[in-house]
């Protein structure tokens, strides 16, 4: 009896499983991958670094390993240390494991930008309809779909030249308003659209700064989104392909001249989507 006591807990701590991280070093306002091999007997709970919690899902194209997206705010601190623990039950008691990342600085440039007063300091409609709309969208990336809809690599929306970066400081008529959330595309008016992969549309509708926006779905977490658009070739609730036609780009909403900005939210959080695109390519859908 003593000695399969003894036996079962040298199995126990004998136990270990490797977790890996994309880089150990992560730029504000980019991705970073953990993936590990799952054991039988282990239930996998979650991931937390701080006080925030990422869901832990199976890759796409093999169940037998898991994967957890972390994606770091645009606002968080450079040369900070930050600890992540994998919290899991390993015969009902529950265990942690830990390792640790430090955040760069993502080094934007910074951008200004003229535009008409009225889509800068706006009337009390505007406002009301602005963050009816930003709360529509917060609601939408706040959901997470289970499943995965991809499978195959991401492609981009259309080949053109990259007008304007993601994370660019962004100074409107001389006021200090964000980000640039996204990646501009040069693209005139009725360039067609695609969808960077599989995934179900959410939101297809035209909105006060983003203009005609498209919002795509492709599940456990990840949404693309295709703003300034002339046209919809879809609806909510469409399946779509990737490389299906979305629409065509367009100069709606708060713009300068007619482009594509097309952007990403992972975990609710926007992240720079060159970047996401190429993470998972290499490591998830390779
Ligand atoms: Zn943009």
């Amino acid at each position: 009896m003593k000695l399969l006591v003894l036996l079962s807990l040298l199995t126990c701590s004998l136990f270990s499983f490797n977790i890996n991280i994309s880089s150990s070093t992560i730029s504000n306002g980019r991705t970073a991958l953990i993936e590990f091999d799952k054991e039988l007997h282990v239930e996998y709970d979650k991931l937390v670094v701080g006080k925030k919690k990422y869901k832990i899902f199976d890759n796409p194209k093999d169940t037998k390993k898991a994967y957890v997206l972390l994606p770091v705010s645009y606002y968080e601190t450079p040369k900070n240390t930050k600890k992540v623990s994998l919290i899991y039950k390993e015969n009902n008691i529950q265990k942690t494991k830990s390792l640790f990342f430090k955040i760069e600085d993502g080094q934007y440039k910074k951008e200004t930008i003229k535009v008409q007063n009225s889509k800068v300091k706006l009337n009390k409609k505007d406002k009301q309809r602005a963050s009816k709309e930003y709360a529509q969208a917060m609601k939408i990336y706040g959901t997470t779909t289970k499943e995965s809809y991809i499978t195959k690599p991401f492609i981009v929306p259309l080949s053109s030249k990259i007008t304007s970066d993601f994370g660019k400081a962004r100074v409107y008529n001389d006021t200090l308003k964000g980000y640039h959330s996204g990646t501009d595309f040069r693209a005139k008016v009725g360039t067609p659209l695609v969808s960077c992969n599989d995934g179900v549309v959410v939101l297809a509708q035209d909105r006060f700064y983003s203009g005609g926006s498209v919002i795509v779905d492709h599940g456990q977490g990840i949404y693309s989104c295709y703003y300034h658009m002339s046209k919809f070739d879809v609806k909510q609730g469409d399946s779509v392909k990737r490389g299906d036609l979305l629409g065509l780009s367009g100069d709606t909403g708060r713009v300068t001249g007619p482009h594509l900005h097309f952007s990403f939210r992972v975990g609710g959080e926007q992240v720079d989507p060159l970047q996401l695109i190429e993470l998972l390519n290499k490591n998830l859908l390779k």
